[in-house]
């Protein structure tokens, strides 16, 4: 029998004990199990890699707690425009969609797109268009809101900053990056990935990160592993940062761990990028890593206990 295995992320940047309560802390904790064990029992039960990370991603879309789905960050304009993708590692195939506004589950209509369509990435009202075939949920704007989002879409608008999800209420320049993204390993050895995201607090011009980007943001091959990306994205496009820890297993014969060492702790570093990912390889193995103070993250092997966990130590 061959190992099953599923990690997630819910966002990574400066989160720190002192910004956040107990009470917040146990919240996330919460989401974190409920999402990874979803799609642990779904693996456990005979599904798909696929399945598992698309399950998991919409448990995560579907809480306010993250920036994907509902709970999605302000743009500049005071709307949500959300950004998200899957790929198969069995096949390579993939789906993405970019700057949508009125669908519940983005990564629903990703999985759509790759299964039902000739395109990998549709984007905004095109995306919507094709949504309507699909038989998928629509939802209001205003379903996507949340309070906190939109204190935080005050700060940054008050502060003129244009991009960054942050606050700067303490005094120190936070970032937080609350993407979701889930990566698994089925019992036939396949691997997927899936990210979601609301992208950055107070973006303009139908910004698009790297979430939705395959390679950048997300990428899974049965060759080498499956890799969800958080953090600051321009740096994650820039550094083809899913794909880049892919490449150096299969053309340099890094183990996972190494390859994850090389991309988040010493190529995104220098280039100034901030954040982590998750990555699984179709052996089992998980990497957690991020160079940021804290990623949202949990993951579930076999029948060993979940693990979920949010600080760097
Ligand atoms: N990487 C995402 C983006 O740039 C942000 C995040 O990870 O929260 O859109």
């Amino acid at each position: 029998m061959k190992n099953i295995a599923i990690a997630i992320h819910g966002g990574a940047g400066t989160i720190t004990r002192a910004s956040l309560t107990p009470g917040k802390e146990k919240a996330y904790k919460d989401a974190l199990k409920e999402a990874v064990e979803a799609g642990h029992r779904l693996l456990a039960s005979g599904g798909t890699a696929l399945d598992a990370v698309e399950m998991a991603v919409a448990s995560m879309e579907d809480t306010p707690l993250f920036n994907a789905g509902k709970g999605a960050v302000f743009t500049n304009e005071g709307r949500h425009e959300l950004d998200a993708a899957i790929m198969w590692g069995k096949t390579l195939k993939a789906g993405a969609v970019a700057g949508v506004r009125s669908i519940k589950n983005p990564v629903k209509l990703a999985r759509a797109v790759m299964e039902h369509s000739e395109y990998v990435l549709l984007g905004s009202y095109g995306a919507e268009e094709f949504a309507r075939t699909q038989n998928l949920d629509f939802v209001p704007q205003d379903y996507f809101y949340d309070a906190y989002r939109y204190e935080q879409w005050m700060d940054a608008r008050d502060s003129g900053t244009t991009s960054l999800d942050h606050s700067e209420k303490s005094g120190k320049k936070e970032k937080k990056f609350g993407t979701v993204g889930a990566v698994a390993v089925d019992a036939e050895g396949n691997v997927a990935a899936a990210t979601s995201t609301g992208g950055l607090t107070n973006k303009k011009y139908n910004r698009i990160g790297d979430s939705p980007l395959i390679g950048a943001g997300t990428y899974a091959s049965n060759q080498t592993c499956a890799v969800s990306c958080t953090g600051s994205g321009e740096f994650f496009i820039r550094a083809v940062a899913a794909y880049d820890v892919s490449c150096l297993i299969e053309y340099k014969g890094y183990t996972l761990q190494q390859a994850c060492e090389e991309v988040v702790m010493n190529k995104l570093v220098k280039l100034g990028g901030e954040g982590g990912l998750i990555a699984i390889t179709p052996a089992g193995d998980i990497a957690l890593p991020f160079n940021s103070e804290g990623m949202y993250r949990a993951s579930k092997k076999n029948e060993d206990e979940t693990f979920t966990a949010i600080y760097k130590d």
